[in-house]
């Protein structure tokens, strides 16, 4: 598999007098995870937004490996390998697990969700060879034994891993993750952050959303910063943890 590389230039985005993205610019390369972090509100989703078509930026350009997708509808977007999962976890919860994981294997089909979900079981039954990539990627992400189970049952932590083997069966070569520790206990954000890894390991890009500088800094090759919709330092964790403006916009004046 071999990842794309994400380039956005200048990107910004406003609502109606609220500037939720200024002007945005990061590059997020094959082979690494890219952090991109601030404190809530500071544009991270709405960028995501923005990567993935659903909103249309107002000013700047986004760049898959080179081509301006800028101005391409949603599904294009996917159909060219861009994956994400959600901040607030979107799968269907009387579906089990591996009835929501083939929707992702299915949304080349661009059919509706509840359409695919009706043919499901004659799908279960004649694409074996898209049925057996599902339950390998169950596998990858370590919840083999849910296969069955109604996914609305599951705790917060399968449920997340769930959203990312769904992404992951689309087949992307960028993925991208809306605060996935978000509500994860320790032990889940370990074993998610050694997912993570093992994605980037894969060939797949990462572009990692979190508002926990600790997480994503274990994880990430490169982080960017934002603060206020602005983009207002970017470098390594090691380099970005030390600078005043960063830890100013985490801690507040007082502690910087
Ligand atoms: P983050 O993900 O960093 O917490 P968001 O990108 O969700 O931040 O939000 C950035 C700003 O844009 C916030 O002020 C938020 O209220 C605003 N915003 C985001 N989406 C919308 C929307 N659809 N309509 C109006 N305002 C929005
Ligand atoms: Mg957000």
């Amino acid at each position: 598999m071999s990842g794309a590389t994400l380039e956005l230039q200048n990107v910004a985005k406003h609502f109606q007098g609220v500037i939720a993205v200024d002007s945005v610019s990061l590059v997020a390369r094959q082979g690494q995870v890219t952090g991109l972090i601030g404190p809530n509100g500071s544009g991270k989703t709405t960028t995501m937004n923005i990567i993935t078509g659903l909103y249309p930026a107002d000013g700047g350009v986004v760049l898959l490996d080179g081509v301006d997708i800028s101005e391409i509808q949603p599904y294009r977007i996917a159909s060219l390998g861009v994956a994400r999962t959600f901040q607030n976890i979107r799968l269907l919860p009387q579906g089990s697990v591996l009835e929501n994981v083939l929707l992702g294997a299915h949304r080349h089909q661009n059919a509706n969700l509840f359409d695919v979900l009706l043919r499901l079981p004659r799908l279960a039954r004649s694409e074996n060879a898209e049925v057996e990539r599902c339950e390998q990627l169950l596998s990858t992400v370590g919840i083999s034994h849910l296969r069955d189970v109604a996914v609305g049952g599951l705790s917060y932590g399968d449920r997340r891993r769930v959203e990312i083997a769904r992404a992951l069966a689309t087949k992307p070569r960028l993925l991208l993750l809306d605060e996935p520790a978000a509500g994860m206990n320790f032990a889940e954000r370990v074993t998610l952050a050694e997912l993570i890894a093992d994605i980037r390991d894969m060939g797949i890009t990462v572009m990692l959303i979190e508002h926990d500088i600790e997480f994503v800094s274990r994880l990430a090759d490169h982080i960017v910063v934002l603060n206020f919709g602005r983009e207002i330092a970017e470098g390594t964790p090691a380099a970005i943890k030390t600078m005043p403006n960063v830890i100013e916009a985490y801690l507040g004046l007082e502690d910087a």
